[in-house]
C-alpha cells in the first residue's frame, strides 16, 4: 500500500469517526441541502456569514464515509475564511477530483485536502467527494439544493 493510499484510508476513519462541525446551527443565515442520486449521499448545510467571513459553519446527514469524511475536512478549513477564498478552494477541490489540477505538480492552496487528490481513480466516488463542495456553493449563491446531476460535473 502507498503513503498516499495510506493516509487517505486513515483520514477517512479518522473523520467518520470523529466528524468536525456535525449538526445543524441555530442561527445560520445561509442553508443548502445537497443530493448525489448515484450513491444515495443526502447532506445539509448551515452557515454563518459575517459580511464575507465564515463565521461558523456545520454540516450532517446520510452519506457514505467519502462524502463524510469531505465534508467534515471542508468545514474545518474553511471555517473563519472569506466567501472567495473558499471559492478558490471550491474551484481546486472539484478540479482535483476530476483530473483537471494535478496536485502533485500545480500550485494550489488545498493542503491537506490533497489527501483526496486519489479518488479520480475511483470515478463512482468522485461525486461523493465533490457533493459538499457543490452544497457549500450552492449555499453562498443562495440556491437551496444542489444535486451533483445538475450536469456541472
Ligand atoms: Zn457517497
Amino acid at each position: 500500500m502507498s503513503d498516499g493510499r495510506q493516509l487517505y484510508q486513515e483520514v477517512i476513519m479518522d473523520h467518520n469517526k470523529k466528524p468536525r462541525n456535525y449538526g445543524v446551527l441555530a442561527d445560520a443565515n445561509r442553508r443548502a441541502e445537497g443530493h448525489n442520486p448515484l450513491c444515495g449521499d443526502h447532506i445539509s448545510l448551515s452557515l454563518r456569514l459575517d459580511d464575507d467571513l465564515i463565521r461558523e459553519i456545520a454540516f450532517q446527514g446520510e452519506t457514505c464515509a467519502i462524502c463524510k469524511a469531505s465534508a467534515s475536512m471542508m468545514t474545518a478549513n474553511v471555517k473563519g475564511k472569506s466567501v472567495a477564498d473558499a471559492e478558490t478552494l471550491i474551484q481546486e477541490f472539484r478540479d482535483m477530483a476530476t483530473g483537471k489540477l494535478d496536485t502533485a505538480t500545480q500550485s494550489h492552496h488545498l493542503g491537506r485536502l490533497n489527501v483526496f487528490a486519489g479518488v479520480r481513480e475511483l470515478p463512482t466516488r468522485v461525486k461523493c467527494a465533490v457533493l459538499p463542495w457543490h452544497t457549500l456553493h450552492a449555499a453562498f449563491h443562495e440556491e437551496s439544493s444542489a444535486t451533483t446531476e445538475s450536469g456541472e460535473f
